[in-house]
Order: structure tokens, then C-alpha cells, then sequence
């Protein structure tokens, strides 16, 4: 077993690393201020090669190893998490999925070129106001009319949904006897009928836009259904599989920033006549704040690897990502609240963004499968 990145992953490392020093870190705390929406940051993430990390070259993307893609996602995150969700929510890790792994060869020509070379962005439409960690429970329809399926429904909680050309949405297949089967469609944001709702104001992640999106009959042609009618809960499924590393991957870059924050902090305030790191009491948090980022980064990297072996050869690796989400998320979390502790009563003001980054971690625990759910997974695996 050899834990050693090979020299283009420590490349690729490097650069993304460069990129949110530069790009990135200057601007995160306006951007968290202003709520904005980090348009440039995306055209200039676009215009490295850093976004639509998981899309093969056949189809326009750059075609990397989902191990490279997690080392890039964790630097930019320790940059600003809100700018990681908004370009890893697009073909990084969420809404191309369904298509990646469920789409005909020709429904990835038609849509992914486009979507890599003019930086488009998707949405990944699942979550309803009654159906959040219940997704069997969505309520949108599709009804077949001739050539065409017809779609009505509600979805909230929708990274760029407001930015986006295109919306993967799940929605149930009705048939003549009334039975369902949950699908998944792809559709452009200026079909007649799609609407976006509100945009909501949210406690971290405050640049990346989170809204409702609404559908009105909207007419989609039937080659835009990806996969078979009745494939939509796999799918999600799947995807959601796919998407848990990264999930770990902007947990592993808050944890690393806020970490690094500490550790400069204490070596510079002084309290009783000496730097704060001189106390065993902060010493010994800063040496578990390490040990748990190593310990969620070997999950992690774990996770990303075999995310490639399922791509070859279907490996199973559900465990294994849930492990990494859970782990990572939860040491984000302890970690950032941690060095909120270390920084005191600065560590509380905007001053600092250390706060930025504890309410950047905690949606971590909390999207694209709580981390209850991640329990129900592991939990499942272990007493299948
Ligand atoms: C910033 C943000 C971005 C998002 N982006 C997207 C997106 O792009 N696309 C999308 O489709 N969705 C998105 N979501 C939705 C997100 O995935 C859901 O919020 C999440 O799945 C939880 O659903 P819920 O909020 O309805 O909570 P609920 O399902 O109502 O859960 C509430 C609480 O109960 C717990 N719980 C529920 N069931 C169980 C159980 N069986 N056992 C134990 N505990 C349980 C949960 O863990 C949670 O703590 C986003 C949400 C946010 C806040």
C-alpha cells in the first residue's frame, strides 16, 4: 500500500492550492458579507480547468482521477467553502451525475460539450418541501403526452438554482393505472413553466444560492428522460453515493483552514506573558484538531479512490463514502468550533473567519444525506 500522492496529483494539489490563495481566500469574507453570488471566481475556476472536474475528456472535461478531483475540491474549500458548493454542486460531484452514470451516449453529447466549454450550470433538483432525507417521498409529476412528458411539482433547497441553463429533476412517472415511477429529467431553465422561487438566507455557504424552483406543465421531450422511467430513486441513489466524498473532501478544507488559522493565532496572542500555544490546554486541542483532519483525509482519499474502482469495474463503495461524509463533517465541525475556542472572544467576531468557517461546516453534516442517514447507511451495510 503506497499513501503517496503520485507527481501530477501533487501538481494538480499544488495549483488548486495557489488558486484559492490568490483567487479565492482575498474575497470570501465580502463575498459571505455581500451574499454574492461568486460569479468570477467561477469564469476564472472555468478558465484553469478547475470545474466539471468529473466529466471524461470524451465529453469536454478534464477527465481526472476522483482522487485528484477531491485534492483539488479540499484547497479550494479551505479557500471558501460557499465558492466549492456552487461549482462542485454543478459537474464536480452533483447535478451531472444522473447523466455521467445513467445517460445514453448521445444524451451526454448533446448536453455535456456545452456545459464544459461555456461554464453552464445544473442544478441537482431532488429535495421538496415534504421530501428532504425522505426522498421516495417527492410529489412532482411527469405524465407522458405523446413525444413529450408534462411536469408539475415544487423543489426547494436547490444549489444555483437561479444561475442555472439546466435543472436535473426528479419527478414521478404517472401511467394510465396511477402507479409511479420516480425518474429523472433534464431541463432547460427557459422552458416555459420553470420558475425560480425564493432565494433563501442561510447561516453559512452564504455566497452559493440555495432557492425554490417551481414547474408548470412544463413540456420536456422524452429524450431528455435519462435512464429508464422508474431508474430516478437508483439514480439518486448513486449519485448521492458519488457525491459523499467530495462532501468530505469541502469538510477536509474548512477543518484544514480554520486549523491553520489556530495554530498562527496562538502562536501570536498573548496571554499571562506568553503566546497561548505555550499552555498544554491549547496544545493538546491543536494536537487532536491534527490527528482528526489526518484521520478524515485517509477516509476521504479512500473513498475517492475506490469511487474510481466503482466506475471500473462497479466495485461497491457506499460504506466507504458514507464513512468519509459522516467522519469529515463531523470533524469540520469539531475542529472549526474548536478553533473559534482557540481565537476566544476574537473568534467570535467577523473580524476573524474562524466564525465564517463553523457556519460554513455545520451544512456539511447536514446536506446530500444527514449525517443521521449516513448512520442509516453504514448501519444497513453492516447488518446486510
Ligand atoms: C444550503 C443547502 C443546499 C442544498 N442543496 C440541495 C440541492 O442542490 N439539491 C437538493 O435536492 N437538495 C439540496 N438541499 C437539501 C438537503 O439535501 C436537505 O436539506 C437534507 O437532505 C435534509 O432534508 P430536510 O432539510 O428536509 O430535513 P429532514 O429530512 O426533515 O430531517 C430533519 C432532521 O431529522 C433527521 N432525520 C430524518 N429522518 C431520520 C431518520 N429516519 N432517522 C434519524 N434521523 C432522521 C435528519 O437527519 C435531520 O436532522 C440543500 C440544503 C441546504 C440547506
Amino acid at each position: 500500500m503506497e499513501f503517496k500522492l503520485n507527481s501530477e496529483q501533487e501538481t494538480i494539489q499544488k495549483m488548486a492550492r495557489e488558486f484559492a490563495d490568490k483567487e479565492i481566500t482575498p474575497y470570501s469574507r465580502e463575498l459571505d458579507e455581500k451574499e454574492e453570488f461568486p460569479w468570477e471566481i467561477l469564469k476564472k475556476l472555468h478558465s484553469v480547468g478547475l470545474h466539471d472536474l468529473a466529466v471524461p475528456e470524451e465529453y469536454g472535461g478534464p477527465g481526472i482521477d476522483s482522487l485528484s478531483y477531491s485534492l483539488i475540491i479540499e484547497q479550494i474549500a479551505r479557500g471558501c467553502a460557499g465558492v466549492t458548493v456552487t461549482s462542485s454542486a454543478n459537474g464536480n460531484s452533483l447535478a451531472l451525475y444522473p447523466l455521467l452514470i445513467g445517460g445514453t451516449k448521445e444524451q451526454k453529447q448533446r448536453f455535456l460539450p456545452t456545459i464544459c466549454k461555456e461554464g453552464k450550470l445544473v442544478t441537482f433538483s431532488l429535495t421538496e418541501p415534504n421530501a428532504g432525507s425522505d426522498a421516495a417521498a417527492i410529489t412532482t409529476t411527469a405524465r407522458k403526452d405523446g413525444k413529450h412528458y408534462i411536469i408539475n411539482g415544487a423543489k426547494c433547497f436547490i444549489t444555483n438554482a437561479s444561475y442555472s441553463h439546466y435543472h436535473m429533476v426528479f419527478a414521478n412517472v404517472i401511467d394510465g393505472s396511477g402507479s409511479k415511477k420516480p425518474s429523472v429529467f433534464m431541463l432547460e431553465s427557459d422552458m416555459p413553466g420553470v420558475t425560480v422561487g425564493k432565494k433563501e438566507k442561510k447561516m453559512g455557504l452564504r455566497c452559493s444560492d440555495t432557492a425554490e424552483l417551481f414547474f408548470e406543465d412544463v413540456r420536456v421531450p422524452e429524450d431528455n428522460l435519462i435512464g429508464k422511467e422508474g431508474e430516478g430513486i437508483r439514480l439518486a441513489m448513486k449519485t448521492l453515493d458519488m457525491a459523499r466524498p467530495s462532501v468530505g473532501a469541502i469538510s477536509l478544507g474548512i477543518a484544514q483552514a480554520a486549523f491553520e488559522a489556530a495554530v498562527a493565532y496562538s502562536k501570536t496572542r498573548v496571554q499571562f506573558g506568553r503566546p497561548i500555544c505555550k499552555n498544554q490546554g491549547i496544545q493538546f486541542m491543536l494536537a487532536d484538531m491534527a490527528t482528526q483532519i489526518e484521520a478524515a483525509r485517509l477516509l476521504v482519499y479512500q473513498a475517492s479512490w475506490l469511487k474510481d474502482k466503482f466506475y471500473k469495474d462497479g466495485t461497491p463503495f457506499t460504506k466507504k463514502a458514507a464513512f468519509a461524509k459522516v467522519f469529515a463533517s463531523d470533524v469540520a465541525m469539531k475542529v472549526t468550533t474548536d478553533a473559534v475556542q482557540i481565537f476566544g472572544g476574537y473568534g467570535y467576531t467577523r473580524e476573524f473567519l474562524v466564525e465564517k468557517y463553523m457556519r460554513d461546516a455545520k451544512i456539511m453534516q447536514i446536506f446530500e444525506g444527514s449525517n443521521q442517514i449516513q448512520r442509516i447507511v453504514i448501519a444497513a451495510q453492516i447488518l446486510a
